[in-house]
């Protein structure tokens, strides 16, 4: 059977892009494979966060997981600072990844561009990522296509540490959707929506109101002609807004542009805004059922506490091959 293993850092509002790009396929995997998701609140502080707003965030986040669909009695939900073994590994892999690989990863460049400062995290942030799925022997790894390098590197460091240690960890694979894997900024088609990107007006958040993800959508911006088709070079802008009608309709692209053939961009908005908010009210109202119930605490403690038992023995394993001599 699989193991899969994916996380989302609580560093705003998750987006239609986590949800069509991750969230989405995370809830069709825990049907077929045993599964672990995270609350990675450690990777969300490589960035500046308030403590207060992270805090709600965190509780937000799994919120959301399990209105999404994520079911607690087939998936282990959990946060990450819960399972010290996240850390600790995350440390062990960063002396097997080399300073040079970390210098490549794109991610690290587009975050640390323009700051006034950046922090060591953030550029070893892949090391920590390496473990939160290695810990788990993870097989299949559900993200969206921006984490495709790190994934790459997740790999290598197995290897790596495969070949200097002895069989220690599953190589993992990474699962990138076809369709949805990179949904684009409503305000630039050229950049990936993302839930800290700071213009509200580039991003669908799963918990805006209807009224103003209709009004985001109607500002979205357009290509030149008034042709729905699909042609990410020529198109970006609307195909990425076709993409995203696709996914929220069960549409194919085809279908999408025989439906608005001749139509131009009003009416293509208009159904959009319909088919967003129709995917988003249930959601919505779910959320807010799980964020007043005492079950939310328990689904993390019982998952931190199934993660934790996961996670131990390939810690164990891990420190007796590097040579550190046992706690007795
Ligand atoms: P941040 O801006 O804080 O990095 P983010 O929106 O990129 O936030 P992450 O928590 O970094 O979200 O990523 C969670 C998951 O969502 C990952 O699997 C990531 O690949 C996926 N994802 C992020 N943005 C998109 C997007 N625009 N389209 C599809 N998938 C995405
Ligand atoms: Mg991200």
């Amino acid at each position: 059977m699989q193991r899969v293993f994916s996380g989302i850092q609580p560093s705003g509002t998750i987006t239609i892009g986590n949800y069509l790009g991750a969230i989405r396929n995370f809830v069709q995997l825990q049907h077929t494979a045993e599964c672990l998701f995270c609350v990675v609140d450690m990777h969300a502080i490589t960035v500046p966060q308030d403590p207060q707003q992270l805090y709600q965030r965190t509780r937000e986040l799994a919120a959301l997981y399990l209105a999404c669909g994520i079911d607690p009695q087939k998936a282990i939900l959990f946060v990450q600072s819960h399972v010290p073994a996240h850390a600790e590994l995350g440390w062990l892999l960063q002396c097997m990844i080399y300073y040079g690989e970390l210098g490549r990863m794109t991610q690290f460049k587009d975050k640390s561009e323009q700051k006034d400062v950046v922090t060591a995290g953030l550029f070893t942030y892949p090391a920590l990522m390496a473990a939160d799925i290695l810990l788990y022997q993870t097989t299949l790894v559900p993200v969206g296509e921006d984490q495709k390098q790190h994934l790459e590197l997740t790999r290598d460091v197995a290897i790596r540490f495969n070949r200097r240690y002895g069989e220690t960890f599953i190589v993992p694979e990474a699962m990138i959707p076809k369709m949805g894997g990179r949904i684009m900024s409503l305000e630039n088609p050229l950049k990936k929506m993302s839930k800290s990107d700071e213009s509200p007006n580039a991003t669908l958040y799963l918990l805006d109101p209807p009224e103003v993800l209709r009004k985001k959508i109607s500002r979205a911006v357009t290509d030149s002609g008034r042709e729905v088709r699909y042609n990410e070079e020529e198109k970006p802008a609307v195909s990425n807004l076709m993409t995203i009608y696709a996914l929220c309709t069960g549409k194919s692209l085809q279908e999408v542009e025989e439906e608005f053939a001749g139509q131009g961009y009003g009416p293509f908005k208009q159904a959009i805004a319909d088919a967003v908010v129709s995917v988003f009210e249930p959601i919505q109202q779910r959320y807010h059922e799980w964020l007043e119930s005492p079950d939310l605490e328990k689904t993390l403690a019982d998952g931190a506490e199934k993660a934790e038992k996961l996670a131990s023995v390939t810690l164990e394993q891990v420190k007796e091959q590097i040579g550190f001599l046992p706690r007795r």
